[in-house]
Formats: C-alpha cells, sequence, structure tokens
C-alpha cells in the first residue's frame, strides 16, 4: 500500500514538474498546469465512477481492472467483501441449526418482545398454543392465551415460579409457562405439555381429600364412644384409665390432622371458603389472641400492638387460620413464661404481621424445609403438643392466596421470627393513599 502511495506521489509531482518545466519553455505554464490538474481530476472521477459502479451491484462481480491507489482500494474492497459473505453465510448457517434443534424440541420455545408481542415461536409453541404463521406474528400473547390467571402471571410479571393453566389450544390440557427476561426486557418462554403430571397431581390431591373426608365419619364414631367410656371412667379398671385417655389423646390429634389436610387440600385446588373482603387486622388479632390465652393455660406473656386503622384484603377464615396457626406455633414451641409479640405494621410497601418468641428457636439448616407438608423439626420435641407439621404448610398456601410472603428468622435457642408481608394493594391505613382494587378474576 505504501509503495502505491509513493508511486502515485511520485507520478503526479513528475507530472507537474514536467508541466511547470514546458511551460515556462513554450511560456504557457498556466495553461500546461491547469490542463494537467483537469486531467488528474478526470482520471480520479472516472476511476470513482467505476468504483461507484462496481459497489452498486453490491460489489458481487469481479472488480474493475486497475492499477496504482484505485487497484489497491479495489483489492482491498474486494477482500472485505468476500470476508463478509463467509462470515455472513456462517451465520445463516448456525441459525438455520438453532432453527432446527429448536424446532426438534418437544417443549414450546416463543420469543416476543418487551411488551409481550409475538416474535418467533417453534413448532412445538405453535402446535400446543395453536399459533399460525404469519397471522400471530406480532400479536400479544395475552390475546392467545385468555385466561385471568395467565394475564396476571404475564403482566405483573410473576416469572418466580412457572404457571400451569389449560391449554388454549386442545380442551383437557394443561400447558406448563416458564418465562425469563433476556436482553431489553424481551420474554423467553418456554411452553410444556403437563397434562400426565397435573393429572396425577390432581388424583392425589383427590385422594388425599377424599380420604381425608371419608375418615372424618369413623373418627367422629369412635370418639362418640370414648367420651362415653371417659364418662363412666371410675367404673373402669386403671389400667383401662389410661388406655381410654390415651385413645382420647390420639383421637383428637387424628381430628386436628384431618382438619389441617381438608384445609390443606382446600387451599390448594384453590377452593374459597369465604371470599376476599377487608378486615380490620386489630380485631383478628384480638380474636386470635383471646383463643391463643386459653391454649397452654396462659402459661406466657403474650403481647400485640396493631393500629385500630388499619385493614387488610382477604378471606377471613384463611388469615385467621395463618395468623393463628403461628401464634400458636409460638406458644407451642416456647416454653412456660416466654414472651410471645405480635405486631402489625404498616408501610409504604404493604403491612407486616410479625410473630416474635423467644423460645426453642430453630436450626438455620432447617429453615428451608420448615413449609413443607408433615415436616417436623425434632418429631420429639414437643410432643406433649401434638403437631401435624401441615401448621407451616398452611400459612404458606393462605399467604400465596393473598401475594403475599412469609419469612422466617430464628436462631436455636435465641427465639424465632414469623412475618407475614402483605402488598400495598392488601392493606389500607389512613396514612397511605387509598387502594384501588382490580377485580383480578374479570381481568
Ligand atoms: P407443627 O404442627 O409440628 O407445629 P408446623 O408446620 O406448624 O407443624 O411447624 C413445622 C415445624 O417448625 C414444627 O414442628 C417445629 O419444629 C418448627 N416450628 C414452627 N414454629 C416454631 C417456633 N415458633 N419456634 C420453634 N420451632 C418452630
Amino acid at each position: 500500500m505504501k509503495s502505491a502511495w509513493r508511486g502515485a506521489i511520485v507520478r503526479v509531482l513528475f507530472g507537474f514538474f514536467a508541466c511547470l518545466f514546458f511551460g515556462m519553455l513554450s511560456e504557457k505554464t498556466f495553461l500546461l498546469l491547469f490542463l494537467y490538474t483537469l486531467g488528474l481530476l478526470c482520471y480520479q472521477l472516472y476511476e470513482l465512477y467505476r468504483f461507484h459502479n462496481w459497489i452498486r451491484r453490491s460489489g458481487r462481480s469481479l472488480p474493475p481492472d486497475s492499477t496504482g491507489i484505485w487497484g489497491d482500494v479495489f483489492d482491498a474492497v474486494n477482500r472485505l467483501q468476500k470476508k463478509q459473505r463467509k462470515s455472513k453465510k456462517r451465520m445463516q448457517q448456525a441459525l438455520a441449526r438453532i432453527e432446527e434443534s429448536t424446532s426438534a424440541l418437544s417443549d414450546g420455545v416463543i420469543m416476543a418482545d418487551n411488551t409481550g408481542r409475538l416474535e418467533w415461536w417453534n413448532h412445538a409453541a405453535g402446535d400446543l398454543l395453536g399459533l399460525v404463521k404469519p397471522v400471530d406474528r406480532g400479536q400479544a400473547l395475552t390475546n392467545i392465551v385468555r385466561t385471568p390467571e395467565f394475564f396476571r402471571y404475564f403482566s405483573q410479571k410473576r416469572f418466580g415460579d412457572s404457571l400451569i393453566i389449560q391449554s388454549p389450544a386442545k380442551e383437557g390440557s394443561y400447558l406448563e409457562f416458564q418465562t425469563t427476561l433476556y436482553s431489553k426486557n424481551d420474554h423467553l418462554i418456554f411452553v410444556r405439555d403437563v397434562t400426565r403430571l397435573h393429572l396425577l397431581e390432581q388424583m392425589r390431591k383427590d385422594f388425599v381429600a377424599n380420604a381425608s373426608h371419608e375418615l372424618k365419619t369413623p373418627l367422629t364414631v369412635i370418639k362418640g364412644y370414648l367420651e362415653t367410656l371417659d364418662m363412666f371412667k371410675e367404673s373402669l379398671p386403671e389400667r383401662m384409665q389410661k388406655g381410654v385417655h390415651n385413645m382420647s389423646t390420639q383421637s383428637n390429634r387424628m381430628e386436628l390432622l384431618i382438619e389441617d389436610l381438608l384445609l390443606l387440600s382446600r387451599l390448594e385446588s384453590n377452593q374459597r371458603a369465604d371470599s376476599d373482603q377487608w378486615h380490620n387486622v386489630s380485631d383478628l388479632i384480638q380474636v386470635i389472641c383471646d383463643a391463643a390465652k386459653v391454649f397452654k393455660n396462659s402459661e406466657h406473656y403474650l403481647t400485640w400492638d396493631a393500629d385500630e386503622e388499619s385493614a387488610i384484603y382477604g378471606s377471613y377464615s384463611e388469615l385467621y387460620s395463618a395468623f393463628s396457626n403461628l401464634v400458636v406455633n409460638a406458644l407451642k414451641y416456647s416454653p412456660g413464661g416466654g414472651e410471645i409479640d405480635i405486631s402489625w405494621q404498616v408501610n409504604q410497601d404493604g403491612g407486616v404481621f410479625r410473630v416474635q418468641d423467644n423460645g426453642l428457636g430453630i436450626d438455620p439448616r432447617f429453615i428451608p424445609r420448615l413449609t413443607e407438608r408433615f415436616f417436623r423439626v425434632d418429631k420429639g420435641r414437643g410432643s406433649d403438643t401434638a403437631g401435624t407439621g401441615l401448621g407451616l404448610s398452611i400459612v404458606k398456601h393462605v399467604l400465596h392466596h393473598h401475594d403475599s410472603k412469609l419469612e422466617i428468622n430464628s436462631q436455636l435457642g435465641f427465639g424465632s421470627t414469623f412475618s407475614c408481608h402483605f402488598p400495598r394493594s392488601r392493606v389500607q391505613h389512613p396514612t397511605l393513599p387509598e387502594v384501588v382494587l382490580i377485580d383480578k378474576d374479570a381481568s
């Protein structure tokens, strides 16, 4: 390249001095220099014209023959274009391979922009959701999957958990949606047919609900006879008295277990005992504490603090159940004389119901498992109170129904704090702006 420039400069200077020399000899310096400059300009224009012509045909043909700097320019551009064509081809091949492999996936893959409009999807997604190319390209996904659950999941960006709903394209099928945001909040959505799993899960729930329900009648009969025996216990031999007492304790425990299982089944199948309404939090806590005081004959110091003007939006029976489970747990797992502090606090993010005790505490490694069904940290511990291991599972489900979260902090031997965080939309307080409720099921 350097030599081409050197040659060109030498040629121009040689021409210039030659014109100057002959111009001085013939006394027509200016004319000769003018003609020389014009010639140079015409030559450059001609080469530029050839370059423009070649490049306009996207440089597919061979470059025009040329020497000097222009020859070098033609060669360099030609090389660059060849390289570009090669990498474009490679990228197209890679893209085709990715498309081929995602098309072969049995799970659906959908790409939607940040507003949720469909950009691309594979065959499986097309089959699962009944999408048609190119008609549905650019359509909002919420216009295609028109269920309130999906609308809530997608518009409120609840992508932490997957969502299982009935397929909009095939009756009786269930689809699981898993969404990830990428790049500029664009959506990458995986869709899976989970009909078989869903039916199995449904069978399990039905079995637990039916079995619990069926157990209720025989248990009531057994409890009735035990109560009769208890009435005449004086006439029974001492060993029998002890047996009757044990049987009564166990049947009470069984009754609790069945009630908890039935409640859990109802919560899991989204059957609401009562509709969501505004409830005064202070009144609710007062009722729970009055009931709790009877428990363990009030060996504990129970204090509570809740603003009388604060209200919470939800199902009364579910909230009662969740809050009282936490309070009863604090009593159960604190030795006599323990201090239990119940509070309700409102802030700009919502409301927090908190139960704090200075009881046994929990080993941190067990905390993630506490809300599992039947999980008990130490089956021997607190056996006098004989819990079911379902309490915190119920709390978790109730909070899920109320778009809320459970936070557990505990230190073994120093007590525990259970906090239920409710969103702003479910909390009312004179210091907070009025909440506009959206009828979610209608959306
Ligand atoms: P349970 O009926 O056994 O109380 P839960 O689901 O309510 O079942 O609680 C699960 C386990 O969590 C309990 O068995 C207990 O070991 C532990 N736990 C719950 N609350 C407390 C608490 N306040 N202090 C210490 N341990 C607790």
